[in-house]
């Protein structure tokens, strides 16, 4: 176990005592696939709030375009999903997660229909499925061409509407998990949480299911919303969970790449339909590098992209769909997308750029969602299940989303001591003690576009051990004057949750001597065994090994 500079247990000073009270027998921190999943179920085993802290449209679940990956086709096969899914994560995924989340999929996919989810379908009404780098088989299924993810959230969100015993808090921003005290073994009885109407709360429960989402803000180039901060990994880490995984961000290959454009990701199912990349001038660079060429693993073709800017010098590489017949047609929101910029995917090349767009690594859990930290469950894009290894396979999160979503709302009828018969926690006194530093003030938007710059440059596609150490010592840097601060409203508690969780992949980039999935290093450019198994995280004084 590894650990980084001893982060201080709560984010503000408070005394639980004096706070308003809420009580529930399931806290689900999070409104995206994997929390909407999770309260549903949990839904069946007693009362559940869901919190988000934004409104409940603003997830990476609805940015999500190409689809979902599953069985459907009576010509693919569970055993082929299972082998590509292993072969993207690199020999570093765990067999039997991937087969239960492969096979479960087509349960929770049927169950979505059943639900409304209205999905792309041919002129018989038969489910139109899709390509995707890295599938073997046609098995992406996609709702409006590339707003899959939108589907799929207001599917979600309207069931969770309709369920009896959901509370749905949005603008609700969980600071910190809560803890009757902070050594080992200490269960997590809910969170403290701020609303910009209520102010601070405690929210105690039985059993709290973090789904807080990905970390693609700590990187300059993202394809990722604003909201992904990487809170949940932070406050997780806080709390005493175990971190795994962490060096393992998927970078993705394609994101419009113009000046003043926000870095749009342009779906692989573009790829899929038969897109190609061309370089400065006009080839074909994947060609060579894959036997699958545009369709590699998204780790193949970001870093062929970083390759090829680097051999012409700079400049631009395209993504070229000229050839695709009613392109604009097939994938509306790309066009659209285009359009903006005067572009046309029809007669334009298309500039691109790679984009950090997954975080593979995250809070460890077990077959049943649930992690070293009683009372704490975890799920979908914060949650390191074992499903990606070391790399994640196009279009796999939505689905271990609903799949492992499920899983901890079933498993959260289990309170902290497994007991289903645990009465819910009564107000515990917590009080958290911490000075005011005496060091002045920041600028902290500052500290947060430096961190994100130093991510994209050093713990970006390609990685060295010079380059990590230096940004390692950077965030202790930047943290020791950053962490002591007490801030009174989200951007801060993001930015100080931002420099925990940087630190923390930093280290994670800079122990891996190996290149493998999506963790590229340059001075060691081979995979290597001893490498194989998980790096954990979590915190120094609580933990030995
Ligand atoms: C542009 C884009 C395209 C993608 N395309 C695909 C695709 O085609 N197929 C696929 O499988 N995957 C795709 N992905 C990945 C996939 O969308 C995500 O991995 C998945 O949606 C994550 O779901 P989640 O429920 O874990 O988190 P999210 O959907 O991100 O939800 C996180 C929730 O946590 C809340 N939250 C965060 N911090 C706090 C806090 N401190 N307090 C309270 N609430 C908090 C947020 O408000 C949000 O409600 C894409 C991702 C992006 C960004």
């Amino acid at each position: 176990m590894h650990s980084v500079f001893d982060a201080r247990r709560f984010l503000i000073p408070f005394r639980s005592s004096l706070l308003p009270q809420i009580f529930t027998d399931t806290l689900v921190i999070g409104g995206g696939v994997a929390g909407l999943r999770a309260a549903i179920s949990a839904a069946q085993h007693g009362e559940v709030i869901v919190l988000a802290k934004g409104d409940f449209k603003h997830t990476n679940t609805a940015w999500a375009q190409g689809g979902v990956a599953t069985v459907l086709d009576p010509a693919d096969t569970i055993e082929s999903h299972v082998q590509d899914t292993l072969v993207a994560g690199a020999d570093a995924c765990d067999e039997s997660i991937v087969r239960l989340v492969v096979e479960q999929g087509p349960r929770r996919i049927e169950e979505m229909f059943s639900w409304g989810m209205r999905v792309d379908r041919d002129q018989g009404g038969r489910v139109m499925l899709g390509r995707e780098g890295g599938h073997a088989a046609h098995r992406i299924i996609h709702a409006g061409g590339d707003a899959t993810g939108a589907e799929v959230q207001r599917v979600l969100l309207e069931r969770v509407k309709q369920t009896a015993g959901i509370r749905v808090f949005a603008n609700c921003f969980a600071l910190d998990l809560i803890t009757p005290n902070d050594s080992e073994g200490s269960p997590v009885m809910g969170a403290i949480t701020h609303h910009p109407k209520f102010g601070l709360q405690m929210i105690w429960a039985r059993s709290t299911i973090l789904a807080a989402g990905g970390s693609g803000v700590l990187f300059r180039e993202t394809t990722n919303p604003p909201q992904a901060t990487a809170d949940g990994l932070a406050m997780a880490y806080r709390a005493g969970a175990t971190l795994a995984d962490m060096a393992y961000m998927q970078f993705h290959p394609t994101t419009l790449y113009l000046a003043g454009a926000s870095r749009s990701l342009i779906t692989e199912a573009i790829r899929g339909a038969g897109a190609y990349l061309l370089d400065e001038a006009k080839n074909r660079f994947m060609i060579g590098v894959h036997p699958m060429a545009e369709l590699a693993p998204r780790d193949i073709v970001s870093q062929a992209i970083v390759r090829q800017l680097a051999r012409q010098g700079g400049g631009k590489v395209y993504l070229d769909c000229r050839h695709i017949a009613g392109i604009n047609e097939r994938f509306l929101g790309f066009a659209e997308l285009l359009q903006k910029f005067d572009l046309n995917a029809q007669t334009d090349l298309i500039p691109i750029h790679p984009a950090a767009h997954y975080m593979v690594g995250g809070v460890k859990t077990d077959a049943s969602a649930r992690t070293n930290v009683p009372g704490l469950l975890a799920a979908g894009e914060v949650a390191s299940t074992g499903l990606h290894g070391a790399n994640r396979l196009a279009s796999n999160s939505l689905l271990e989303g609903l799949v492992f979503g499920a899983i901890a709302g079933e498993a959260a009828a289990d309170g902290w001591n497994g007991a289903r018969s645990l009465p819910r926690p009564g107000p515990v006194s917590i009080v958290s003690d911490i000075r005011p530093s005496d060091r002045g003030e920041l600028d902290l938007t500052d500290v947060r576009s430096s961190l994100r710059s130093a991510m994209w440059k050093n713990v970006g596609i390609e990685r060295t051990g010079a380059k990590l150490q230096g940004v390692a010592e950077m965030i202790d840097f930047w943290g020791r004057y950053t962490l002591d601060k007490i801030f009174d409203e989200p951007f801060g508690w993001e930015t100080q949750n931002m420099l925990l969780v940087g630190a923390v992949m930093a280290r994670a980039a800079l122990w891996r001597e190996e290149s493998r999935g999506c963790h590229l290093r340059l001075d060691f450019p081979n995979r290597r065994p001893e490498f194989a198994k998980q790096d954990i995280w979590g915190k120094s004084r609580k933990v030995s090994g």
